[in-house]
């Protein structure tokens, strides 16, 4: 039977090419369906009354746990915490670890870490001095046996914790997990992997990995969100301060003191995410019915969606290529990345642009984003193809003509002159007339070369517009007053050079104050911009006015 046929998602008419599985995977019918029969049918809370129905919830939401167990070859259930996720399963360790269980001083750290598997960790260095080393990669992110090596042997014994991804959801790779996890045993550090990328993909063994801590998010391997796992050896569960304190995790109370229970229900503070265990149980049965097919259905499908990318060579793959989960990263060095995911979208293409929650990563490798497609179970060739014939429209697109570069080279250097942004090139009749975002988006890119450009020294955090899909920094000049401001996206820039000229034009003809306080949003709504924003978009660009307004009237 078809994965595919499984997930309702797919049922609807017009479904979208959905390539982001590693930012949540769509969820099974199987999952749904247990979730909502527990919710309607058999709700009651656990662990707590002693009525049949309550009975039931326990036990059912026990055995959950137990199979979950079994899914991931623990030793046993006691070492499998509920959580409500992979953050909160690391914040977990982090925030439960004391100097006494640890050895050296120094946190070993990938450096493709997901934010959620860093900021804990530096929180911990901070509460307990310690120091984070990271652990770098070649150029594009590719780890080789040379990589493996450089990092074994930065496995001295002053290292206390060894944190890394079993796969990394920015490149893909997987990492050797058994033999890093052998050499921080060897130092006695303890290993915590995030395995958030890995389960919906691989069969994982816990205990021949041979790490102290593995976690993950129901999320991303077909389960509902809001639920996931800490697994942790027992001694070590044990000896872990509990983070979450409240009812249920503890045997005893007075006024002064409390008991804790033993591992999992010790970290199990407050009402649990029932229904969400039980999703997830159902979501590890479908999992292990079918991995061997799943691998290999993914593996294809990778290996085609490879050999199709092969076919644009101004693209660069981040990561290692052979890779066998079905995440690809992709830059492209000639255009504009944001633009290129804007025409992605625009064709119905879900995949994801952006630093994806790795920002180290990106400083590290010296790019501002890259664009991901990741594939489930449910994916098909003919997804593959409707996103490789999508690139094609948007690499073509983004292209500008031959005249339009003459266009914009004698508009850039009239602009670059004067130092500021005339009105005389018909910016505004221009974009209202564009037809459709193909063209908008040409005239977009053409004014983003006429914003005057806030230098790098000023691209600061105080200058940072929050709350903007790519980085975005505005800043005033405090002689001239004039107003510059720098994106790392094209397209913003050009929204930006839009917004700056309004106020130009209203500055020529009109008050200061009128000029500050002009609608901004609604013009470009006038302009037929809006319509072609993505939520995230209208709230980065609903940011940068409201900091305009703030630099150009601080009354
Ligand atoms: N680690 C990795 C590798 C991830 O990909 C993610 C989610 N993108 C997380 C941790 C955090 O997962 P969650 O948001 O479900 O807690």
């Amino acid at each position: 039977m078809s994965y595919r046929t499984q997930f309702s998602f797919f049922k609807q008419a017009h479904c979208a090419v959905y390539l982001d599985s590693a930012a949540t995977t769509q969820k099974l019918d199987a999952v749904s369906q247990r979730v909502d029969d527990f919710s309607r049918l058999k709700n009651a809370s656990v662990h707590r009354g002693g009525y049949a129905l309550a009975t039931q919830a326990t036990t059912e939401f026990e055995d959950a746990r137990s199979e979950i167990a079994q899914f991931i070859h623990a030793n046993s259930s006691d070492e499998v915490v509920f959580t409500s996720g992979a953050t909160e399963s690391v914040n977990m360790i982090a925030q439960g670890l004391h100097p006494n269980m640890l050895r050296g001083n120094t946190i070993l750290l990938s450096e493709s870490e997901h934010h959620a598997n860093i900021l804990p960790w530096q929180a911990l260095a901070k509460r307990l001095n310690l120091v984070i080393k990271v652990l770098p990669l070649e150029v594009n992110g590719v780890f080789s046996k040379s990589t493996l090596q450089s990092w074994l042997n930065a496995f001295t014994d002053d290292v206390a914790i060894f944190a890394c991804a079993h796969v990394s959801n920015v490149l893909g790779n997987i990492y050797p997990i058994q033999t890093l996890c052998e050499h921080a045993t060897t130092m006695r550090a303890i290993s915590v992997i995030d395995g958030t990328q890995a389960l919906a993909h691989l069969p994982v063994d816990v205990q021949s990995l041979g790490c102290d801590f593995y976690v993950f998010s129901g999320h991303k391997m077909y389960a509902p969100t809001g639920i996931g796992i800490c697994w942790g050896k027992r001694h070590l569960l044990e000896a872990l301060d509990p983070s979450k304190l409240g009812g249920e995790m503890v045997t005893n109370v007075s006024f002064t003191d409390y008991s804790t229970q033993p591992p999992p229900l010790k970290f199990e503070a407050g009402t649990p995410n029932i229904s969400g265990a039980l999703g997830l149980q159902e979501a590890c049965r479908f999992l292990n019915r079918n991995f061997k097919g799943i691998q290999s259905h993914e593996h294809e499908l990778y290996q085609y969606m490879l050999n199709e990318l092969a076919k644009f060579p101004e693209l660069t793959i981040l990561g290692n290529q052979q890779s066998s989960i079905g995440l690809l990263s992709f830059c492209c060095a000639t255009k504009d990345n944001h633009s290129i995911a804007m025409q992605l979208y625009s064709q119905g293409i879900a995949l994801r642009f952006g630093q994806h929650c790795a920002m180290p990563l990106f400083n590290a490798l010296g790019i501002d984003a890259c664009l991901r497609i990741s594939i489930g179970c449910y994916n098909d060739y003919n997804d593959i193809n409707r996103f490789i014939e999508a690139l094609q429209n948007a690499l073509r697109q983004t292209h500008l003509t031959d005249i339009e570069q003459v266009a914009l080279s004698n508009h850039t250097r009239q602009t670059n002159k004067e130092h500021k942004l005339t009105s005389d090139y018909h910016w505004e009749v221009n974009i209202k007339h564009a037809k459709n975002w193909s063209e908008k988006h040409r005239q977009l890119l053409l004014l983003s070369k006429a914003l005057p450009l806030l230098e790098p020294s000023n691209r600061v955090p105080s200058n940072a517009v929050q709350g903007c899909e790519a980085n975005v920094w505005l800043h005033k000049a405090e002689h001239s007053g004039e107003l510059r401001s720098y994106s790392d996206s094209k397209v913003i820039r050009g929204i930006l050079a839009v917004l700056l000229l309004k106020h130009n034009h209203l500055l020529e003809s009109q008050s200061k104050q009128h000029a500050a306080r002009f609608d901004y949003l609604e013009y470009l709504n006038s302009l037929g911009l809006s319509d072609y924003f993505s939520t995230g978009r209208k709230d980065g660009v609903r940011s940068v006015v409201m900091k305009m307004r703030v630099l150009y009237d601080p009354s």
